[in-house]
């Protein structure tokens, strides 16, 4: 057992609390530290599993003889403790690196800039409805630390998050799905892109030959890395899986004739693209994405078929709130960076009165000029600060600006016509005005429920 070491979790969420009640399971001393407070549904597990913690502190005096550190992705790099810790050269990692050496279940890991939450919660569906024990963890839902305290899962779908990643060293996935990056949050990686890339790249490292990599063809950066990494000759190289709706692929997934075709070792999967539950484009990569992996697995093609055609969605992701006076209404809020805007608005068919705005991360709108041009007659600005979003689409649209939900959405009933599409699709983050972007979606659905 572990009873002479100290394991010190910096942040009580979700993630820190799982981490604490594991590593008290796996016989360390574990203290807990939260800078702000601990909610009280934490508080009383930690008392109960009498693990020790502080909040509104860190105090360094509990951190310095730590043997690691397990750190909430929330907890930027440049922190004092983080920076204190790395002084001191205390190893700092995440849960899921924590978890993951007490559990054999195979690892099925997605990450990306966008599209994370959508496909791991396809796979979800699919290996539940496969029969499979399966968890669902990572940036999504229960912590996984906490789970392979309480449970015996054969298989973990693990959504991943670049500051997941951060912190993640021996961990190897089985399956490593890796959507698309784009620039994001870039505010953590000093304004530099490469940093982010290279992030979101260690989803594979440790990956050998018995691994399957599955990767969105089509994005440039990915194949920069793959050609880089030298993925594809290396000795022990994992099984490649693109997926592309361009090209026709000799394995992978592609689109044909309305219709997906995955080839993948010596099956073919086939189904029409009309009977994928998801709709635009960027769902048609989220469920070939799903089904590779599905495949990869042995899931059956009609498993397979039966759940991509059944899923009911993910809210806040094109989520089709109400039609109104022959009005739809489609709640996107979770499209926090322009790339995530750009789908959305290039999958809408009818005229748009566009809701976006709220905190800038750095945002290059000039991608979405075209479809702004072409589809949007309106731009509500909501936000405390729209002067970017206003300087940017002026001469292309008209543009209202608003400081709160309800004056958005009023200014859109007044304008929508017969016919029209109101999106809430912000391409920025939500904490000038809302707590998260569920607060923002929420209040976009109880606000079109009121008109
Ligand atoms: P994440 O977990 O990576 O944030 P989500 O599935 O929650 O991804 O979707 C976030 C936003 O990105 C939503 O607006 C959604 O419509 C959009 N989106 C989903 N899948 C993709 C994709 N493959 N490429 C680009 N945008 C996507």
């Amino acid at each position: 057992m572990n009873f002479s070491k100290k394991i010190v979790v910096l942040g009580a969420g979700e993630s820190g609390v799982g981490s604490a009640i594991l590593a008290k399971k796996q016989g360390f001393e574990v203290f807990v530290s939260d800078k702000g407070a601990i909610k009280d549904k934490y508080k009383q597990v930690l008392e109960k599993q009498q693990i020790r913690w502080e909040e509104s502190v860190h105090s360094l005096s509990e951190m310095e003889n730590a043997y690691e550190i397990i750190k909430s992705p929330g907890i930027p790099e440049k922190a004092e403790i983080i920076k204190f810790l790395k002084e001191k050269k205390i190893p700092i990692i995440s849960e899921i690196e924590f978890a993951s050496r007490y559990t054999r279940a195979k690892m099925i890991c997605i990450s990306g800039s966008n599209g994370k939450t959508t496909t791991t919660s396809l796979i979800y569906e699919l290996f539940k409805n496969a029969g499979f024990n399966v968890g669902l963890a990572g940036n999504i839902g229960k912590s996984f630390a906490w789970q392979v305290a309480e449970n015996e899962f054969d298989y973990y779908v693990l959504e991943l998050s670049s500051f997941q990643l951060d912190g993640m060293y021996q961990f190897k996935a089985d399956v490593a799905v890796l959507m698309n990056i784009t620039p994001d949050h870039l505010d953590r990686y000093e304004y530099n892109f490469q940093n982010y890339i290279d992030s979101k790249m260690r989803i594979v490292q440790n990956m050998d030959k018995n691994g399957v990599f599955i990767f969105w063809n089509e994005d440039p950066i990915i194949q920069t890395e793959i050609e880089k990494r030298n993925f594809k000759n290396r000795e022990n190289a994992s099984i490649l899986v693109p997926f592309s709706d361009e090209k026709i692929l000799e394995t992978g997934a592609f689109v044909e004739n309305k219709e997906i075709k995955i080839l993948y070792k010596n099956t073919e999967f086939t189904m029409l693209q009309q009977d994928l539950a998801l709709t635009g484009r960027h769902n048609t990569y989220n469920s070939m994405a799903a089904a590779a992996t599905g495949l990869a697995f042995g899931i059956t093609k009609k498993i397979i078929r039966e759940s991509l055609s059944r899923f009911e969605g993910v809210p806040h992701r094109l989520e089709n709130v109400l039609k109104i006076k022959d009005v739809l209404y489609i709640n996107d809020s979770k499209s926090t960076n322009v790339n995530s805007a750009w789908y959305a608005l290039e999958s809408m068919k009818t005229p748009v009165i566009w809701i976006a705005g709220g905190v800038d991360k750095g945002n290059d709108y000039s991608m979405l000029h075209e479809l702004v041009q072409k589809k949007v007659k309106l731009l509500i600005c909501l936000g405390i600060d729209n002067d970017k979003l206003n300087q940017e689409f002026k001469e292309m649209t008209k543009i209202v600006n608003v400081l709160s939900m309800e004056k958005a959405l009023k200014a859109a009933y007044f304008y929508a016509e017969k016919g029209d599409t109101v999106l809430l699709s912000p391409a920025c983050a939500s904490f000038d005005l809302f707590e998260n972007y569920e607060d923002r979606g929420n209040q976009f659905r109880e606000g079109v429920r009121k008109l």
